[in-house]
């Protein structure tokens, strides 16, 4: 294909979940448009890969907010998907289950705030008052973002961007078991001290409101985005790198790949990093000042993750995620000490491809900081680049492996005679396939003490230049699709795509 003589109306550099969703809308509106994806795969975190037989997500392992009245499933409408989006609704009872090391008791999550509330009663008689509250405080604060609840304008709560969840939750209760209940999902953001109550609130709430997995793999929401733009006019290219965003006059021109190619378009969206966006532009557009502000921002933690294929019908499936604690301190999970790996874990199910009684596979992640890795830092492996890791980094990937299946025995003694096989990932593969820096998970950390710091606009001083994806204002596939619906909006509108999406769900 020779591309060097097609013109775009917009590029868009990386084709994670932000790229697809600005890449749909804005091909349904009759742009041309041009992904440009440095991997074989589209999708960047919404990436799957097969292994005997099963397939294992890689960065998305439920979703919240997809019943009908719920935000997301009316975007997914409006962009064409939802109707075709194979999910499976998680336990009702129970979506989400906290465990604690020494604590016999399992606290599981309700679906909907009456089912939260009357299971965390039944743990907790005594904290009728900190449960009420938690539960109004989390819905009034979510109704106060507009674009959440698909309206315009800006977010009317400041104290819950001013507020660090710890702090808050600490408020609430003295009960240290609840406060540790109640931030037992915080994986789900990377939860530090640093965290605005506002993550939390709109997370959770999400999943809530309402808790899906996908099945057959998070990718077929990419998928299906592909299909609408094609068939729009676009183009998709894998296994394309950019070089360089060219700017003349301070306005964006063209990108130039590695290959040498270039491609010239009216408009470009990056949806990778913004540290690394800037780093692809040269420009004085750009000042030195705002890119040294971009730099210094510090990013999410990175994750170790154990894939385990299991044998034929020994493990039940039970629909429901586990998050595992060793001690009572939630919030300090992040500061590890290595020596003391893995000091909390998740457990995703993979949804059964072949019947529906056991889990086939499972997905088990922990917090793992680059650092880990850093001895391995010069080598790389993608699809598409090739392997030059060695002996020891294998061995330091059963290890941690080993490690934390002996956590999970505590919970799940049966565990190890359950596995036929098991696949692991560090930081450096998530630095590979993401292309960060550091294999973080969410992009850039949000910090309660500094919020306007952290908050990205989707606009640069390069007026044709747009960023998209998680660092912007949320991460997680509510918040990237909200975030790439404000980028959108900076060339349609926010008031007319908010119609849009009413129009596409009257
Ligand atoms: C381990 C893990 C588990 C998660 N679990 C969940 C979950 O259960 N539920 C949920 O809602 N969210 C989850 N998330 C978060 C969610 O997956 C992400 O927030 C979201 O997918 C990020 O999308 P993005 O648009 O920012 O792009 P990214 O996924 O970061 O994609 C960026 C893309 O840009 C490409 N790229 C980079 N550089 C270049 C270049 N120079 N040229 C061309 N292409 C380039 C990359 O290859 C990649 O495809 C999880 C994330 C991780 C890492």
């Amino acid at each position: 294909m020779n591309i060097a003589n097609k013109k775009y109306d917009v590029v868009i550099i990386g084709s994670g979940l932000g790229g697809m969703v600005c890449g749909t809308i804005l091909s349904k509106e009759g742009k041309r448009v041009c992904i440009i994806e440095k991997n074989e795969q589209i999708g960047g975190s919404l990436q799957t890969f097969r292994r005997e037989g099963v397939t294992f997500d890689t960065g998305v392992h439920y979703i919240g907010g997809l019943d009908k009245e719920n935000s997301l499933y009316k975007i997914f409408t409006y962009l064409g998907i939802m109707q075709r989006l194979e999910t499976v609704k998680m336990d009702e009872q129970g979506f989400d289950v906290v465990l604690f090391k020494d604590d016999v008791e399992e606290y599981p999550y309700g679906m909907g705030y009456e089912n939260f509330k009357r299971i965390l009663l039944s743990k907790f008689q005594e904290e009728q008052t900190a449960i009420e509250t938690y539960c109004n405080d989390m819905k009034r604060i979510c109704n106060s973002v507009p674009l959440y609840n698909l309206k315009a304008g800006e977010p009317q709560d400041m104290f819950s961007f001013t507020t660090g969840v710890k702090q808050y939750i600490e408020q609430l209760t003295a009960n240290t078991k609840l406060q540790n209940v109640l931030a037992g999902t915080n994986l789900l953001y990377a939860g530090t001290e640093k965290t605005p109550l506002y993550v939390h609130a709109l997370v959770v709430n999400s999943y809530i409101e309402s808790a899906y997995k996908i099945k057959n793999g998070g990718d077929q929401i990419v998928k299906l985005m592909a299909r609408i733009i094609k068939e729009n006019g676009g183009e998709i290219l894998r296994k394309r790198k950019v070089k360089s965003i060219d700017v003349e006059n301070g306005i964006a021109k063209c990108v130039t790949l590695c290959s040498g190619e270039k491609i010239d378009a009216e408009l470009f969206i990056s949806n990778i990093h913004p540290a690394r966006t800037l780093e692809l532009t040269d420009t004085e557009a750009i000042r030195p000042v705002y890119r040294n502000r971009i730099k210094s921002l510090e990013n999410s933690i990175s994750t170790f993750v154990l894939y385990l294929i299991l044998k034929p019908n020994t493990f039940p499936f039970r629909n429901r995620n586990y998050y595992y604690f060793k001690d009572d301190n939630v919030w300090s999970c992040v500061d590890y000490k290595p020596e003391d790996f893995p000091v909390m874990y998740a457990m995703f199910e993979e949804v059964p491809e072949h019947q529906n009684k056991f889990t086939e596979a499972m997905t088990v992640m922990t917090y793992m900081r680059f650092d880990e890795v850093e001895k391995w830092k010069d080598t790389f492996h993608t699809t598409v680049e090739e392997n030059n890791r060695n002996e020891e980094y294998q061995e330091f990937k059963t290890q941690k492996a080993e490690a934390l299946l002996d956590a999970m025995e505590v919970k799940f003694p049966n565990i190890r005679s359950c596995i036929q096989s098991y696949y692991t990932s560090s930081p450096l593969s998530y630095r590979d396939y993401m292309g960060t820096d550091d294999g973080n998970m969410y992009g850039i950390v949000n910090d309660f003490n500094d919020p306007m710091k952290t908050m990205i606009s989707a606009k640069t001083k390069v007026p044709n230049l747009l960023l998209t994806g998680q660092n912007l204002n949320l991460h997680g596939v509510l918040g990237v699709t909200e975030s790439a619906l404000v980028t959108c909006s900076v060339v349609l509108g926010m008031e007319y795509l908010l119609n849009k999406i009413s129009e596409a769900n009257a």
